[in-house]
């Protein structure tokens, strides 16, 4: 069996419940790590330093785009997301699966990167679904919500690149289906192939 951990993509719409999704799959399984993303937003109320995201300034970030500690980033509503590099491939290293919560430019060009990612779209069971769950959520002003739903049904054009689908009509169901997805990554054959190449050898000197 491999031992080098799964690099997991997760995006979704705005509002889909990723987060909430990931943070229930944290909380009952432990071989999972969670990337936390530089950004230039603000921090939302109750949003911490080094939890949710490191707050950088835009010259900061510039700053790490050039001496390439990022892995990928993309521009979101006016705002910069970024993945840092070392945190990823040093828990990949150690056997961690890890989780990167990130929109849809930034999947794709980490699937380019690292063709044996796996990447997951999370949508709710319909826009409707989707806009209340926004509305509701109270931490975006309506101009912002707006300019998300759209933002959701250019990403909506984007999802059959992923690999799978996951619809967040429940968390625990999700979360459960999310878990059971990566580590099904873990049997694949070209996960194995040391694994694979023993096999045959010593099949070989029976
Ligand atoms: P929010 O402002 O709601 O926290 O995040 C906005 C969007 O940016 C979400 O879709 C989130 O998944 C995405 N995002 C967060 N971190 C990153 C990142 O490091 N890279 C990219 N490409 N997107 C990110």
């Amino acid at each position: 069996m491999s031992d080098q951990g799964i690099l997991a993509v997760v995006s979704g719409f705005s509002g889909a419940g990723k987060g909430t999704l990931i943070r229930a799959m944290l909380d009952k399984y432990h071989n999972y790590a969670l990337s936390v993303s530089a950004t230039t937003r603000a921090p939302r109320e109750g949003e911490e330093d080094g939890r949710e995201y490191f707050f950088v300034s835009r010259e900061k970030f510039q700053q790490m785009i050039e001496e390439e500690q990022l892995i990928e980033h993309a521009q979101y509503v006016n705002n910069y997301y970024g993945t840092p590099r070392q945190y990823v491939f040093q828990q990949m290293a150690d056997g961690k699966d890890v989780i990167l919560e990130i929109e849809i430019q930034g999947a794709l060009k980490i699937k380019e990167r690292f063709p044996e990612a796996l990447l997951l779209f999370v949508t709710p069971p319909s826009a409707d679904e989707l806009k209340r769950r926004l509305i509701g959520r109270g931490t975006e002003n309506l101009d912002v919500i707006d300019k998300r739903l759209h933002r959701a049904a250019a990403e909506a054009e984007g999802i059959n690149s992923y690999d799978y689908i996951l619809i967040n009509d429940t968390v625990e169901r999700c979360a459960e289906e999310m878990h059971r997805l990566i580590q099904a990554q873990h049997r694949k054959v070209s996960a194995n192939l040391d694994f694979i190449g023993q096999m045959k050898s010593e099949l070989k000197a029976i």
